[in-house]
């Protein structure tokens, strides 16, 4: 009984095949599906390469969400937050999910006026403690004009240094 067959893969590989732990009549079969694959190495070669690109994809992303989270508080005229080192980077964060967020929710898909929008990032801008941010991450869009109005004085420790 023939154990050893040669397959010519689809990449253009050939390779003999001990097809010897597959039942006897199973393995012509077998080695058909053989031919129509590409050979070990090349189908790991591609699969390692989608890995890579993968990865790569991945990096570029993160590097695009930091860049852009980074550069929004500038593009915006946002100020820096004050606060512990961490607590300002999550609270820049924060500040850039909650207002982007509700921008979207009430100008883009909303009612509210671009005339509107500004008083409220105008209002925004004047709340510097990063812990207020991070402490309405959860919030709704909708809530946003309230809980800036609620903020107090100790939230807004430097009163507009900036405009
Ligand atoms: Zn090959």
């Amino acid at each position: 009984m023939k154990t050893i067959w040669p397959i010519d893969h689809t990449c253009g590989h050939h390779a003999d095949r001990d097809l010897s732990d597959r039942p006897a009549d199973r393995r012509a079969g077998f080695a058909e599906w053989l031919a129509r694959q590409e050979c070990t190495a090349c189908w790991r070669a591609s699969k390692e390469g989608d890995e890579q690109d993968r990865a790569a994809w991945l990096k570029a992303k993160r590097a695009e969400e930091q860049a852009a989270s980074e550069s929004w508080p500038e593009q915006y005229r946002m100020p820096p937050l004050e606060g512990a080192e961490r607590a300002v980077a999550w609270g820049v964060r924060c500040r850039h999910q909650i207002l982007t967020a509700a921008y979207t929710a009430l100008v883009t898909e909303g009612e509210t006026s671009e005339a509107v929008w500004e008083g409220i990032e105008e209002n925004a801008r004047t709340i510097t403690r990063a812990g207020w941010w991070i402490d309405q991450r959860s919030s709704q869009p909708d809530d946003l004009t309230e809980l800036l109005q609620a903020a107090t004085g100790a939230d807004r420790p430097t009163e507009n240094p900036y405009f």
